[in-house]
């Protein structure tokens, strides 16, 4: 699978004219789907192509969050025109597509702006790409769909990794004032259960033992079951650990305002439910979530943690940043270093502040200055770049249990992840990807963890010898 860019990734789905080449950029969310367009061609007979050179069909699957992001796309397409002209002077054509959120977002006028586009699509209509690209016509579908993608797409049948991701809900209604998934991921709709179910199903037929429940807010999920019964996630989360064969279930990304009773009861009670909690909390400033419209003030987050590390004391945290929000002081920013103090992250995305366009924040008088944001930013990171290497240096010393993801660079070893999701290289038989061990950690290297098996029969034997 090709990946020339640092910031994209891309999945695959040969046979001269079918050959498709498909780039993500962006969430979680958009590597799920990327993998979904990739089971869909695969599954009407189209092949993977290794990258855009040898593709007939390109697609870029987009993301809108932030400006830098959306404004690739358009560098990107400069890139792929040419290439298709090259290719058309040779004969052969090359079908270009803009999906995701971009897509959504700029419908029409992508084509206006790149005319080499061929199909603009929207996150919620990619079920129906293959038949779009049987025409020759330039076709924007962007409109909602009356039906549910989820019905029309195929189970997944091959195992791209031991781990994989499950869209179990999308879009939000929370309006955040800075953000653009509410207009691009439109209102929020969560999957029934059955259908989450069978998708987890054929994964695990595939050979995958982890499950990442994803969605834009995904603890606020609601579907509906088999008797049209509403079930949370945490009452999805103990389906999905009663159906055997999954042996580490996450969830991403919370909001702090739907973090219920039961999904901490979960934490407590449902051992494949794994202690690390992706929350969000973009400011440490009551002033500046207020104007975020976030719905919760600061002293709301802290009593939270708080709250969940008493129903689960090993839980780890990590969270979302925003510097340099439309009027932010640096008693603002310092109140956003003063909490990430309070409640040591063990990892954390933080991000400069970025205008989107139709949100309520672009309009804000008092934009900050570029050069203070990049300034806090580089403080918020040293600090939360800080927290992490602390919190993965006291694993040292411990056996922890790890789920054996894949092959290391070197001859003999293998990668793993710990409950807290931090990589862990030790050296074992390539047959026990899959398996959960016991891994004794013994050092830190600048962005993993290295350990041994933990042998405990040998260990026995070495302290009686
Ligand atoms: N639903 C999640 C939540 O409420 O926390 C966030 C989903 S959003 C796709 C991922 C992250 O992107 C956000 O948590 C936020 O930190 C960041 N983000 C969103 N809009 C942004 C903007 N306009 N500028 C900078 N960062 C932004
Ligand atoms: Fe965006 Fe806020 Fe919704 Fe998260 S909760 S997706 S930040 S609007």
């Amino acid at each position: 699978m090709a990946q020339k860019d640092p910031d994209a990734t891309s999945a695959s789905a040969s046979q001269e004219g079918n050959r498709v080449f498909i780039k993500s950029f962006g969430c979680q969310m958009n590597v799920y789907d990327a993998d979904r367009m990739s089971d869909l061609f695969a599954a009407e007979g189209y092949s993977s192509s290794q990258d855009e050179a040898s593709a007939d069909i390109v697609v870029l699957n987009t993301c809108h969050i932030r400006e830098k992001a959306a404004e690739k796309v358009f560098s990107d397409l400069g890139r792929l025109r040419d290439l298709k002209t090259e290719k058309r002077k040779s004969g052969q054509d090359l079908k270009i597509v803009v999906a995701g959120c971009v897509a959504q977002a700029e419908g029409k006028e992508i084509i206006r702006r790149q005319p080499a586009v061929d199909v603009v699509i929207g996150p919620q209509n990619y079920h129906r790409l293959v038949d779009l690209l049987k025409t020759n016509d330039k076709k924007t579908d962007t409109e909602y769909p009356v039906e549910n993608k989820f019905d029309h797409l195929p189970l997944p049948k091959t195992r791209r990794s031991v781990a994989a991701f499950v869209t179990i809900q999308e879009g939000c209604d929370k309006f955040c004032s800075f953000c653009v998934v509410p207009y691009t991921r439109g209102a929020e709709i969560s999957r029934p259960v059955q259908s989450i179910l069978d998708e987890i199903l054929a994964l695990r037929e595939a050979g995958v033992s982890e499950v990442t429940l994803i969605g834009q807010n995904v603890n606020n999920y609601q579907g509906a079951d088999r008797q049209g019964a509403v079930r949370s996630l945490a009452g999805l989360i103990e389906a999905i650990a009663t159906l055997g064969g999954i042996k580490r279930i996450r969830y991403t990304t919370s909001h702090p305002r739907d973090m219920h009773d039961d999904l901490l009861e979960a934490h407590r009670d449902v051992p494949q439910l794994m202690p690390y909690i992706h929350l969000p909390v973009q400011s440490g400033s009551d002033r500046i979530l207020s104007a975020m419209n976030r719905g919760h003030g600061r002293r709301d987050y802290m009593k939270l943690i708080e709250k969940i590390r008493r129903m689960r004391p090993d839980v780890a945290f990590s969270s979302d940043f925003i510097v340099g929000f439309p009027g932010e002081t640096e008693q603002d920013f310092e109140d956003t270093l003063g909490l990430v103090r309070e409640v040591n992250f063990a990892s954390a995305f933080s991000f400069m502040y970025s205008p989107r366009p139709g949100t309520r924040a672009a309009e804000m008088p008092e934009q900050v200055e570029a050069e203070s944001m990049r300034e806090r930013l580089a403080r918020l990171q040293r600090l939360l770049d800080d927290q992490r290497m602390v919190f993965n240096r006291s694993l040292i010393g411990s056996v922890t249990e790890i789920l054996i993801e894949k092959e290391g660079r070197h001859a003999g070893q293998l990668i793993g992840k710990t409950p807290f999701l931090q990589a862990v290289h030790f050296n074992a038989a390539k047959d026990m990807i899959g398996r959960l061990v016991d891994v004794e950690i013994l050092e830190l290297t600048s962005n993993s963890l290295a350990g041994r098996i933990h042998d405990p029969q040998a260990s026995a034997t070495e302290r009686s010898a």
